[in-house]
């Protein structure tokens, strides 16, 4: 539980750049502000105190958070307070130079397949942009995963798609176009996120400025102007009571594969 508290998630918008055709975020127009962000992460870190932890890592995603003009600043702050940061992104719009200790900050790039497959659903030229981003990310000495989405036109390349020979993490479309022998053979067989024993039970919180008990959850459990003590409770009350998979509201569709 410790760790689930200890390692959070947060979206700082819906918003992206891109349009991507299996993208199952609705493109809201909120946006959590860098101040609104730190802000957070102080009152939370003091709370943690209290329960002898401190918070040690952060996932970002979106949205594409690299939209953001001012979104590598709030990784440096982070960074410097030592919390790791690890981003998901899309690739296509490089601030790298900006983040001053690439070592603290992994890099999770989506991928949806060989260039023909990944551009059909992302647009023209944006494999090669994505490639090019990673290129750059390693040469800054950034660690770099792949984010493999899994498609019924991706899935023939499971195993042979490489991006400079880079771990891949898997994610399953949520839109419907692979089997349920699919499903499983990639959930039961690769890694996959949200991981099988950790991505369920982690503080999430979006960019309407409410926490959730899993990234996939529709159903909020506090909001940011809440007292930090009551949002922790609240986790806490429900990740005990172990509803997050059971529970349709906190279930995401693929803990229980
Ligand atoms: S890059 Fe991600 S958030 Fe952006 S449109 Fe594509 S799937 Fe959606």
């Amino acid at each position: 539980m410790i760790s689930a508290l200890e390692n959070i998630y947060i979206s700082p918008l819906e918003l992206c750049n891109l349009n991507c055709r299996y993208c199952y975020t609705k493109k809201t127009k909120n946006i959590l502000s860098n101040s609104q962000i730190l802000s957070f992460v102080r009152r939370y870190n003091q709370q943690l105190a209290t329960r002898n932890c401190q918070l040690k890592s952060i996932i970002f995603c979106g949205g594409e958070v690299f939209t953001l003009k001012n979104f590598p600043s709030l990784i440096n702050k982070l960074n410097s307070m030592g919390i790791f940061t690890s981003i998901i992104t899309n690739g296509t719009i490089d601030r790298l130079k900006n983040i001053k200790d690439p070592r603290n900050c992994q890099l999770i790039v989506s991928f949806d397949g060989p260039q023909n497959i990944h551009d059909a659903n992302r647009g023209p030229g944006n494999f090669t942009r994505s490639k090019k981003f990673v290129k750059h990310a390693l040469k800054l000495n950034f660690p770099v995963e792949i984010f493999y989405l899994i498609t019924k036109d991706s899935y023939p390349y499971k195993d042979s798609f490489q991006v400079y020979n880079l771990p891949k993490t898997y994610l399953t479309d949520r839109l419907g176009s692979l089997t349920s022998k699919q499903i499983i053979d990639i959930r039961q067989n690769y890694p996959c996120y949200p991981p099988k024993n950790f991505g369920c039970s982690m503080l999430s919180l979006q960019s309407d400025g409410k926490f959730y008990g899993c990234c996939e959850s529709v159903k909020p459990i506090a909001s940011i102007s809440d007292p930090i003590k009551k949002v922790v409770k609240r986790f806490l009350d429900l990740t005990s009571k172990n509803l997050l998979c059971s529970d349709p509201d906190y279930f995401c569709g693929l803990k229980n594969l």
